[in-house]
């Protein structure tokens, strides 16, 4: 069993992306966050971004507003940013508050800006196989993993536990596209598919992005598959000064063994989305300014 771990796949990266800032050169590319209340799992998240941002040579921003905000004002807001020409990306933080519709918002950023890549256009552009698309961070960096490990997908069968359009939906997308790291039989399931065990035993490479602690067993994985585990949860434990840990969707201790490669949780796949949001942020200055 290898475990596949995000912290030096993220650095080389970050590392790449760093070069790519370099040579694009003039004024650094501006990421600016839109965080919407206060939930500490967002506020956390956007820190850990901006500073990432910051360790790049980003410019980054947060506008923070009231849990109250009206969809109406954030929609103006973003439209703001959309016109503003010295902001290259916009990364609206979910989750939104239940009164404002999300999908509208992350449909109003504009698509050249989109770095989150959960608008309407990117994910269009996904389906074409546009190589200018913005893709979520999330798949994004879950394909890097597997590219940079040397993981085979042509041919191999990848399942994908969850279908939300942040993960399951475009990580199906992309290994199931023609090309590299890529051209996979792909299944996608979620938790109206029968027989589930029976489909995740099939997998070569088994993503599972449910948000289940522990849910993917042993026995629902064959002996030598990948396992990529996207799961964030938080898990009460009193033995810990926060009160919890965090935990993944797999039952690690006990599927790790059957395991060529695993990921961690944490220090796995949620390293990578941070990666993959710098990446795409040089992608937005750098098709910005080739006038793309
Ligand atoms: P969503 O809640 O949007 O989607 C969950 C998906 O899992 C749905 O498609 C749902 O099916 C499916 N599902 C839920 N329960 C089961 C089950 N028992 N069996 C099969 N399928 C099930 O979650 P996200 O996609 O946003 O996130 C998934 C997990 O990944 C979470 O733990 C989240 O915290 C984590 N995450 C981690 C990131 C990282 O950087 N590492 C980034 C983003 C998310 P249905 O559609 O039928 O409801």
């Amino acid at each position: 069993m290898k475990l596949l771990e995000g912290k030096p796949i993220a650095a080389a990266v970050l590392d790449d992306v760093e070069a790519d800032i370099r040579r694009l050169g003039g004024t650094p590319p501006s990421l600016v966050f839109v965080r919407v209340g206060e939930d500490p799992a967002s506020v956390s998240y956007v820190e850990s971004k901006r500073k990432t941002a910051e360790r790049l040579g980003v410019n980054s921003r947060l506008d923070p507003f009231p849990e109250s905000i009206s969809e109406e004002a954030l929609l103006a807001h973003i439209e703001a940013l959309n016109q503003d020409p010295a902001v290259d990306a916009i990364l609206v933080q979910a989750p939104l508050p239940a009164h404002i519709e999300s999908q509208r918002v992350f449909n109003a950023v504009d698509p050249s800006k989109d770095v989150d890549g959960f608008g309407r256009q990117n994910l269009g552009r996904l389906v074409q196989e546009d190589p200018d698309a913005f893709v979520a961070c999330t798949p994004l960096g879950i394909q890097e993993m597997i590219k940079r490990a040397g993981i085979p997908t042509e041919g191999r069968r990848v399942v994908v536990l969850g279908r939300s359009l942040i993960v399951g939906k475009p990580a199906a997308l992309l290994f199931m596209q023609k090309g590299p790291f890529a051209n996979a039989t792909v299944t996608v399931a979620h938790s109206r598919s029968a027989h589930l065990p029976a489909l995740t035993r099939e997998a070569d490479i088994l993503i599972a992005a449910i948000g289940r602690p522990g849910y993917v067993t042993a026995s629902m994985v064959k002996e030598g598959a990948t396992v990529i585990d996207v799961g964030i949860n938080r898990v009460e434990d009193p033995s810990r000064a926060r009160g919890y840990r965090i935990t993944g969707d797999v039952l690690f201790d006990e599927v790790a063994p059957k395991c060529d490669y695993i990921t961690p949780v944490p220090g796995g796949v949620g390293l990578m989305t941070v990666a993959m949001l710098m990446h795409n942020t040089a992608k937005a200055c750098r098709l910005r300014r080739s006038g793309k």
